[in-house]
């Protein structure tokens, strides 16, 4: 069936600013990591990312490695892009990132000139776009100068492959360094994408909403519901289907019987606040401003929509921080 836009999708979302970049995004987005490629339905696939769409949702988050088998979620989004979205390509945020092992030899992984900018033309032709509005170096590479991936990513926006850079998973201090040295290159580090829910807090221990704020760059969280365990999934065992039984990324070892009793902690608070757990858990790591948007997974449309209706709700009383505090430890 053929797809039309909802005209009302921009009333639907809210939408924040990047720190002080151009880019804005919603405050929510759609995460394509491991619900999008070969081992799940096309049509839900196809129906989470239109939905989505249509409630004002236009950021999309891809990585080369994102599976399975890594570069498939490029190949099935690209795909979505083509047949139904392609009107709306200028209007879509899409990022994708290289950093973490993509294939064999030295320029599979890393943080290279080389590997960065060669994955990234990869990504393109998977995707079928000449160009992604964010990418990412995806983790920290210890073994490359840090001027070395810098000036990829400022190559990477002046060569027209990408509107906008970001970094993932770097600490505080080098995510300052990193914004210096873009800086002065003059291609501005946009945003951070760092992993932020109520069961990992580091990046309020680590000072990054600090520098984030201080060098203008913004924040978007990634697994804000902990890969599923901030849901109301897990609380009575391991359904089949779910993540943590399929036994890959999520290791259902981390559902201790301690753990479980601090997410019914949390579940009784979301409760009481008309939401579901997963509502409570977007709601509670949007409270910050400095957090630009989160990026959420999800395997159905119901899981996504159910995630967005917690954007009436950022608001918190200070009886409330405080109690989700009792529970919410990393
Ligand atoms: P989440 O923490 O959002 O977990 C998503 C999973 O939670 C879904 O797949 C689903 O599990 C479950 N879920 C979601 N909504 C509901 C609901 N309403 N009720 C019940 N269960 C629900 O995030 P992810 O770990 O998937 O990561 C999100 C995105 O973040 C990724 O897609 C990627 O874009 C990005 N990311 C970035 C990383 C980086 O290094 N920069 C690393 C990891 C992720 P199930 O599938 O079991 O139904």
């Amino acid at each position: 069936m053929s797809y039309a836009a909802s005209p009302e999708r921009y009333d639907r979302t809210p939408i924040r600013r990047s720190g002080r970049s151009g880019l804005q995004l919603p405050a929510l987005s759609l995460g394509l990591w491991q619900n999008f490629g070969n081992t799940r339905d096309p049509l839900t696939q196809r129906s989470t990312v239109l939905d989505a769409f249509d409630a004002g949702v236009f950021h999309f988050d891809l990585a080369n490695n994102y599976g399975p088998l890594g570069g498939q979620a490029e190949i099935n989004f690209g795909r979505i892009l083509r047949e139904d979205l392609a009107a709306h390509r200028d209007e879509i945020v899409i990022s994708t990132k290289a950093g973490w092992a993509m294939q064999a030899g030295p320029f599979g992984t890393g943080g290279s000139r080389k590997y960065l900018v060669e994955s990234l033309d990869r990504s393109l032709q998977r995707m079928d776009v000449d160009r992604v509005d964010v990418f990412y170096h995806h983790r920290p590479d210890p073994e490359t100068p840090l001027a070395e991936t810098a000036a990829a990513l400022d190559f990477i926006v002046r060569s027209g492959r990408a509107h906008y850079v970001g970094i993932s998973s770097y600490g505080a201090e080098a995510s300052r360094e990193m914004a210096a040295l873009l800086r002065g290159l003059g291609t501005p580090l946009a945003i951070h994408q760092p992993s932020y829910s109520m069961m990992n807090r580091w990046i309020e221990a680590d000072g990054l909403l600090d520098v984030a704020a201080e060098e203008g760059f913004g924040v978007i969280g990634f697994s804000p519901l902990a890969q599923g365990m901030l849901t109301d999934k897990y609380l009575a065992g391991i359904p089949e289907g779910s993540r943590a039984a399929a036994g890959g990324s999520f290791n259902s070892q981390a559902l201790t019987g301690e753990v479980i009793e601090r997410l019914r902690g949390l579940a009784a608070i979301a409760e009481a606040r008309g939401q579901s757990l997963a509502q409570l858990a977007i709601s509670w790591a949007l409270r910050d401003a400095r957090v630009t948007s989160l990026v959420a997974g999800a395997s159905s449309s119901a899981q996504f929509t159910e995630n967005l209706a917690a954007l009436a709700r950022t608001d918190f009383t200070a009886a409330e921080v405080a109690e989700i505090d009792e529970f919410a430890v990393d």
